[in-house]
């Protein structure tokens, strides 16, 4: 395959995308020199690397996640601003998928290829909107690249979850979220939803909830679940709960009384995966693009070759080779179903 020719300075490694003239790499999988990462979940952002460069928010999650010895050196990169790295300008615009999220733009002997890292292109209070970069290459994420996923308006999602809480007065709704971007997410609509009750947290939620107030983001009365309380009772009657998804069927969880189990995911498309989690209520809320987001996002970007990651990529290069377009499978080692 060779229309576009950034295949010769763009290219899959061992470690991960290496952007060659800049020397660099992108969301790497295991520590490098100099790593530009697009967001901080766990598959992206990995700790050792010697310089990391990405956006203020981004970095400040890493610093939470792993400490501020995460990467030696961390240096932000503001949307918007360009920088030349090597013989490439890089810029990075925003993906939509949770807060500090980014696609790398990258301009390099006329040609220009966006990794766009994980993203969608649903609203989101919490983040900056997705921004649709015309460009020769895009490296697009597969996650829910199958025609089965299609994720349901997030506002009629929230509106179930008020609806049950308003029918269920007595009960407390347990929902399973991840805890990076998901759950900070949910509350900003539940809030913007008119639902201004206190929100309580599980123990895993609450360091980054706290750092998406710190940068900004209005998340209202935050409780946390006093870990010895046995809430047994009244404690929670009628409260709204998030917690990790494992927490929702654990031990942990059998302090509640009779409580509503919910799950917010992009997930619960599918029934499979709505029995496997046991859950009540299962919202269908995701941050990642659905197929047809998918779809709609690659023609719009006018990109000749399309190349394809992290997920489903049998499925979106079949389908983009239907659609005539050069499309390919990248490979890249590490990456997971992830916090979604
Ligand atoms: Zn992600
Ligand atoms: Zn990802």
């Amino acid at each position: 395959m060779a229309a576009t020719g950034v295949e010769r300075w763009l290219y899959p490694t061992e470690k991960g995308l290496y952007c060659e003239p800049g020397v660099f790499f992108i969301d790497p999988s295991r520590a490098v020199g100099r790593a530009i990462i697009t967001h901080g979940h766990g598959d992206h952002a990995r700790p050792g690397h010697a310089a990391v460069l990405a956006t203020p928010e981004t970095i400040e999650i890493m610093k939470v996640r792993m400490g501020p010895e995460g990467a030696r050196s961390f240096a932000a990169f503001e949307h918007g601003t360009v920088q030349r790295i090597g013989s490439v300008d890089v810029r990075l615009a925003p993906a939509g998928h949770i807060l500090g999220s980014a696609q790398v733009v990258l301009e390099h002997d006329g040609q220009r290829a966006v990794v766009s890292g994980d993203y969608k292109r649903q609203p989101d209070p919490t983040c900056a909107p997705f921004e649709l970069v015309p460009c020769d290459v895009f490296v697009t994420e597969a996650t829910f690249a199958l025609p089965v996923f299609r994720h349901e308006p997030p506002k009629g999602e929230v509106a179930r979850l008020l609806t049950s809480m308003a029918a269920n007065p007595e009960r407390t709704h347990l929902v399973g979220v991840y805890g990076l971007g998901k759950c900070q997410r949910l509350i900003k609509m539940c809030r913007q939803a008119g639902y201004d009750g206190p929100i309580y947290l599980h123990g895993a939620l609450v360091e980054l909830t706290k750092l998406y107030q710190r940068l900004g983001v209005d998340l209202g009365e935050i409780g946390h679940i006093d870990p010895a309380s046995p809430g047994k009772g009244k404690a929670y009657a009628g409260a709204l709960v998030l917690c990790p998804p494992s927490a929702v069927d654990d031990r942990w969880s059998r302090r509640f009384n009779d409580p509503v189990t919910s799950f917010a995911s992009g997930w619960m498309r599918i029934r499979g995966r709505i029995r496997q989690a046991g859950v009540e209520l299962p919202l269908v809320i995701s941050d990642h693009a659905d197929w047809p987001e998918l779809l709609d996002t690659i023609v719009a970007t006018g990109a000749e070759e399309v190349w394809v990651t992290h997920g489903r990529e049998d499925a979106l290069v079949y389908q983009l080779g239907l659609m005539g377009r050069k499309a390919r499978a990248l490979a890249l080692v590490g990456f997971e179903d992830e916090a979604e």
